[in-house]
């Protein structure tokens, strides 16, 4: 690939980096110690097309390519993962799913709100009881009459309580495993849908994360999202293209990793001298500028294929699994160069550890990521 941007995605890569250090750095602490980002972060983003990214414009989109959503999402993530997360959901899970799978009247309908921010979505997959296994999902959805009648409950859902729209995960059929699930556009404020928020969690502190229950919510036949018992391909084209998303973000978090020990080193002396000069933390910064790179090029490699209209699942695996580990080791490191400082919060470090290490764990585990790359190489799944 050619790895030197265009004119357009350096202007759109600015303009996030502008943003991030203008109206999201600054407030990251705040809103992590609140346990809640600033909800007017939305409109904003949403003004600045950022909601919108490889959405059609005839939908309200801002079009562009998938290299400048990874451009923009990792300046993001380099600002604070909780406001990242937002996009990575609202857009990469549930508007760009939508544009995909939709339906003229759906896209109508719930486009030009979710790329605008006037409207938020969130991705209703996993349940108490099914998280890497998401195929067994029991939430079930009855036929009555043209209507649907849901029940079930899902866990862990990011921007839960906020959002407008729920893009939702049921089993319309008896048949275990796959065959028999369908996706569903659920407006949020439907009867029978009540909605927990998560507190106390390790990082994140800033999203709004919920529990969803499900109790004989009705909704018309139109809001059924592809074809009935298409839902599980549904839910896995979006989390394909959403690990390169989380991949971007894991980035972000190791660039401002580094810049932050770059800084403090810089500043900070011991026995006479900054500690930048000492062998053993440049050690630790260089093992975090290489995470940095690597990273940051398996994530370009999966935004080109997108682009290109390649195969990309298996790099999208790749490039998650090792940008999210790369993201924890580098924010690891970082917390190293600064000591007994790293460990307050008073210091952004000890946050971009706890941040990346759910990256890890959501939209496929890292366990998860290498047996579906196993599975790819060997042709035997061993899930
Ligand atoms: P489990 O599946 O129970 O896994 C537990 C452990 O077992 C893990 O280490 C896993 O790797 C391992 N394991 C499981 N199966 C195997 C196997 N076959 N071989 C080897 N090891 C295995 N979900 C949504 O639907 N929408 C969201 O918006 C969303 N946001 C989230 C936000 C946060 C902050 C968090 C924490 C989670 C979110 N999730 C969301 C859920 C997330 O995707 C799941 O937590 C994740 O898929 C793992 O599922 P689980 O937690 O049930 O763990």
């Amino acid at each position: 690939m050619n790895l030197e941007l265009t004119p357009e995605q350096t202007a759109v890569r600015r303009l996030a980096a502008d943003f991030t250090d203008r109206e999201i750095a600054p407030h990251a602490t705040a809103w992590d110690r609140a346990e809640q980002v600033d909800p007017g972060i939305v409109r904003k983003l949403g003004d600045l097309g950022f909601l919108g990214l490889t959405v059609p414009e005839e939908y309200g989109g801002s079009g562009g390519d998938h290299l400048s959503y990874a451009l923009v999402t990792e300046e993001l993530g380099r600002g604070d993962s909780a406001v990242r997360g937002i996009v990575s959901v609202s857009l990469g899970l549930v508007a760009k799913t939508l544009a995909a799978w939709g339906d003229e009247e759906q896209k109508r309908t719930w486009l030009p709100r979710l790329t605008s921010g006037t409207a938020l979505g969130c991705f209703g997959l996993t349940e108490p009881g099914t998280g890497s296994d998401a195929a067994s999902l029991t939430t079930r959805a009855v036929r009555d009459g043209t209507d649907w009648v849901l029940d079930g409950s899902k866990m862990f859902i990011t921007n839960g309580t906020w959002a407008d729209l729920v893009l939702l995960f049921a089993r319309t059929g008896g048949a275990p495993g796959h065959k028999g699930i369908s996706a569903f556009l659920v407006p949020a404020d439907t009867p029978g849908l009540t909605r927990r928020a998560i507190h106390g969690k390790l990082g994140l502190r800033g999203q709004a994360t919920a529990e969803l229950v499900l109790q004989g919510v009705r909704v018309p036949a139109g809001a059924l999202l592809g074809p009935e018992g298409k839902g599980f391909s549904v839910a896995m084209s979006a989390l394909a293209k959403g690990r390169m998303s989380v991949a971007a973000g894991c980035v972000g978090i190791a660039q401002a990793a580094l810049d932050a020990a770059l800084g403090y080193a810089g500043q900070r002396e011991q026995f006479g001298a900054p500690i930048a000069g000492r062998q053993l933390v440049q050690e630790l910064i260089s093992d975090i500028a290489v995470d940095v790179d690597a990273a940051r090029l398996l994530t370009w490699r999966v935004a080109d294929l997108i682009d290109r209209g390649e195969p990309f699942t298996t790099e999208a695996s790749q490039a998650k699994l090792f940008a999210s580990e790369a993201a924890v080791r580098a924010a690891s490191n970082a917390l190293q160069v600064f000591g007994g400082y790293g460990y307050i919060d008073e210091y952004p470090v000890g946050k971009l550890l706890r941040d990346a290490r759910v990256m890890t764990l959501y939209e496929g585990t890292s366990q998860i990521q290498k047996l579906l790359i196993g599975r790819a190489l060997t042709g035997v799944s061993a899930f």
